[in-house]
């Protein structure tokens, strides 16, 4: 097996649908490598100010250091009622980086006293991938929703149990995997980068 690919996140939760997204496309002809194999490799900050921005930074860098094609996305959740934040301060919208649980409960509190009518919200993913010779591709996908009243649900990761997709009546943290896949902001932007992915890497031969 010849073909690399860098997933550039040190965010598990992401690396396991980034996984099992390109795999079921590429049918095990793309070897898709963690940035745990790369010890040398920092956290990339995220300074960008657009979430397509931070994306192509933490590729480039990936790419770069590693010699191989790089992945990455930025993605977040962007709440009508609070003007579009989280954005792309999602993952440190409660202080803590990575802190689920207190993002969650800090959306909830901003938004007591919201009726359903104004809790519409929606997560943007941005696939970024870049090529060690410089040639990039993006692409974006977005899952629309509303905002709970309580958190529900333990599938997923984020801000899944708050998260109420359009048309369902349950979480993003009650779906399956393949489920949420189907319809999620991550599975579109992947599943539109894909194509690029195995055309820019020579195929799947
Ligand atoms: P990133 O690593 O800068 O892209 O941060 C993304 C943050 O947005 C995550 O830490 C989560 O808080 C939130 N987020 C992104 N995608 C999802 C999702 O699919 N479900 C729930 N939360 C998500």
């Amino acid at each position: 097996m010849s073909k690399k690919l860098v997933i550039a996140t040190r965010n598990t939760g992401k690396i396991v649908e980034f996984r099992r997204i390109l795999d079921a496309f590429s049918v095990g002809a793309i070897e898709l490598i963690g940035i745990d194999q790369f010890p040398d490799l920092v956290d990339v900050e995220e300074v960008g100010s657009t979430f397509e921005e931070n994306a192509l930074l933490k590729a480039r860098y990936t790419a770069t250091m590693t010699g191989l094609p790089a992945i990455s996305d930025d993605s977040g959740l962007c709440v009508d009622a609070l003007g579009g934040w989280p954005g792309i301060f999602s993952a440190r919208w409660a202080g803590q980086h990575g802190n689920d649980e207190a993002n969650c409960v800090k959306v909830l509190e901003e938004l007591k006293g919201v009726g359903d009518e104004n809790r519409g919200a929606h997560f943007i993913c941005i696939a970024a991938l870049v090529m060690p010779d410089g040639r990039e591709k993006v692409a974006e996908g977005r899952f629309d929703g509303t905002i709970l009243h309580r958190a529900i649900g333990d599938q997923g990761f984020g801000y899944d149990p708050i998260f109420q997709p359009l048309g369902m009546s349950i979480s993003s943290a009650q779906l399956s995997a393949e489920e949420k896949d189907a319809v999620s902001h991550r599975g579109k932007s992947l599943r539109a980068i894909t194509p690029h992915v195995i055309e820019m890497l020579g195929g799947l031969r």
